[in-house]
């Protein structure tokens, strides 16, 4: 299946709906029937049938089956948030006493989940650096039942071999989930390489336009017709119509959205690489990078997020050069079209030097965008 028939076609049926090019919005929470025989039918076969909106909505089935159909599984189910897929999958997976090994800095919140909330329900985590195949090997216990993955992570770009983990993990009857956020359903396709189940945030590149707030979970039809009642509709945690129609509007343009963004942060990478006032950037598809060879092996290119060390270690210096940058808005989230930069030292962690600042270039021009950081850096001496 080409990129252009998944976002232009698949999962389409316009005759439905008076051969309009763009789908409606269905904005309806319930669906009515004629006969109590079809009523009772689809009541009990919900998954099969429009009954309600907390399980099946015909905007949002259209977004199900591009996003499966760009990760490659059978099936995918699309959440109010990228935090909603990644609970979802926590909670498909896991019970009381089980374990999981997860990557050492995932997206916060992963983070949260597995410190905070479920040791409250006898869940452990192990976390490990990830790099290594061999510290994966060391956390596996009898009651492992999900390694979590995130490749690249997206503050320090770290990656773990996926296709090696997957093996490793399906010796031991263990999942594999991954948040393939960074790669947006086009540079890297996990499950091809045997990771069992793919979540997105498409707050980010999906959807695009810094406008929505939504994710999804990718995965073979057995599982995903397990989560749908469980976790889908049993937690509720489902994206509104309208929302579903803004992603489904955003995807798109996704493959041309991420080819500048990318494109741009090539070129700002490639102008500061080896910059007086920078100790380091981090790229994970840059030569540079200590596994761009891993990077080769699994990825087809990087995104537009990367990360810039500034040879400081005055702070008073950092934030002056991020309040002045002009172009780079300061806030959480990527993907969008705004350039961005979330710098650490608003404290995201402890093991941050000083002079860290996550960049994610948008689709502005880029010799704006280095022109921008060029002024900024008069304030690093
Ligand atoms: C933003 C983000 C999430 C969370 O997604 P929401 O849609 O904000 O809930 C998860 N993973 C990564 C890598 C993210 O950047």
């Amino acid at each position: 299946m080409d990129l252009s028939y998944i976002l232009n076609i698949l999962g389409e049926e316009r005759d439905q709906y008076f051969n309009a090019v763009t789908p409606p919005i269905m904005q309806t929470s319930n669906f009515a029937f004629k006969t109590v025989a079809d009523f009772r039918d689809a009541i009990n076969t919900e998954q099969q049938h429009h009954v309600y909106t907390r399980g099946n909505n015909p905007t949002v089935e259209i977004v199900r089956k591009k996003i499966a159909a760009l990760e490659g599984t059978d099936d995918c189910l699309v959440f109010s948030s990228g935090v909603a897929a990644i609970a979802a999958i926590l909670l498909h997976t896991l019970r009381s006493g089980d374990h999981v090994i997860c990557v050492k800095s995932p997206y916060s919140w992963t983070q949260y989940l597995l410190t905070e909330v479920f040791p409250e329900y006898n869940i452990t985590t192990t976390f490990i650096d990830g790099r290594e195949m061999s510290q994966f090997e060391q956390a596996i216990q009898s009651n492992t039942k999900l390694i979590y993955l995130e490749s690249p992570n997206t503050f320090w770009f770290e990656l773990q071999d996926l296709e090696a983990v997957s093996k490793l993990a399906r010796k031991h009857h263990i999942f594999t989930a991954i948040d393939n956020s960074y790669a947006a359903g086009i540079y890297q396709h996990p499950h091809k390489l045997g990771v069992d189940f793919v979540i997105h945030t498409a707050t980010k590149y999906l959807a695009g336009h810094s406008d929505v707030v939504a994710g999804a979970v990718c995965g073979n039809s057995e599982h995903i017709a397990g989560m749908f009642r469980r976790v889908f509709m049993g937690f509720g945690a489902v994206p509104s119509p309208h929302d579903a129609w803004l992603l489904l509007r955003g995807m798109r343009t996704l493959p041309i959205r991420l080819e500048k963004s990318a494109s741009n942060a090539e070129m700002i990478v490639e102008h500061f690489m080896g910059h007086p006032k920078i100790e380091r950037i981090i790229h994970p598809f840059h030569p540079s990078h200590p596994q761009f060879a891993l990077a080769q092996k699994q990825m087809t290119r990087g995104c537009g997020l990367f990360a810039m060390i500034l040879k400081t270690e005055n702070k008073t210096q950092v934030e002056a050069f991020c309040n002045s940058l002009e172009r780079f808005l300061m806030a959480v989230s990527w993907g969008g079209y705004e350039s961005l930069i979330v710098p650490a030292c608003i404290k995201i962690g402890d093991d941050y030097p000083a002079g860290f600042v996550r960049f994610y270039a948008g689709l502005e021009e880029a010799n704006v965008l280095i022109a921008d950081i060029e002024k900024a850096l008069q304030y690093i001496d």
